[in-house]
């Protein structure tokens, strides 16, 4: 079973196309979906229904929930948070309901999928760390966990097991100083996955940002993948 594992698309719909094109071409059995479809992007309803439409499973990430009011947007900086309220307006009511469906976590494979941690996922903590890793490695039992959120193509391995957490990096908002989109793709037969690397025409994406009315910032950083 060959799987594409995408995340944090972040309603960036020229990234979105870009990588369904590149996967396209990879003989691919099953496409999952980590979360964070809509926020911060011009094309929310564009990616929530291209998502629901190629996915075969899509987990809740927090700015899908802050977007339709499931999670509170106070923690978030005042970009995000002047996002998360446009995309609030922004959001067809088809779109709204369905990503109020998602669940935090999917299971299949011995692979955990969630968009934060094992731990209580609503509560959308972080993994950037080893440690932090570590303390992650006792709340599931699966061989591997998937997850995404902090938009950094990262593996941890737990000490002396096979065991692995793995971020398959952001398709619409990279932060690891490569504006490039990234997703992973991960051969459960062979136990072999790498990240892909994917360039979309991020002017693009740029202006309609700004044409939206978003926090111009928002922009900015596409270019400098941060
Ligand atoms: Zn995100």
């Amino acid at each position: 079973m060959r799987y594409a594992l995408i995340s944090d698309i972040h309603g960036n719909r020229e990234a979105l196309d870009a990588v369904l094109d590149n996967i396209d071409g990879k003989e691919i059995d099953r496409i999952i979906c980590l979360g964070d479809i809509v926020g911060y992007g011009a094309d929310p309803n564009y990616c929530v229904e291209r998502i629901r439409e190629i996915s075969d499973i899509v987990i809740a990430g927090n700015h899908d929930h802050a977007a339709i009011g499931l999670t509170s947007i106070a923690y978030f900086n005042i970009y995000a948070q002047q996002a998360a309220r446009w995309t609030a307006k922004t959001l067809t009511k088809k779109n709204e309901e369905y990503l109020r469906s998602l669940e935090f976590t999917h299971i299949e494979n011995d692979l955990l999928f969630v968009h934060s941690t094992p731990y209580q996922p609503e509560l959308w903590g972080y993994v950037l760390s080893p440690w932090e890793a570590e303390l992650q490695f006792s709340q599931f039992s699966e061989k591997i966990c998937f997850i995404g959120h902090s938009h950094t193509p990262v593996e941890y391995r737990e000490p002396d097991t096979a065991r692995r957490i793995i971020n398959v990096g952001s398709v619409g908002q990279p932060r690891d100083n490569d504006p490039r989109s990234c997703y992973y793709i991960y051969d459960n037969d062979a136990d072999i996955g790498r990240w892909i690397r994917v360039e979309y025409p991020l002017d693009i994406t740029i202006h309609k940002i700004i044409d939206a009315g978003l926090p111009p910032v928002l922009a900015e950083r596409l270019q400098w993948g941060k």
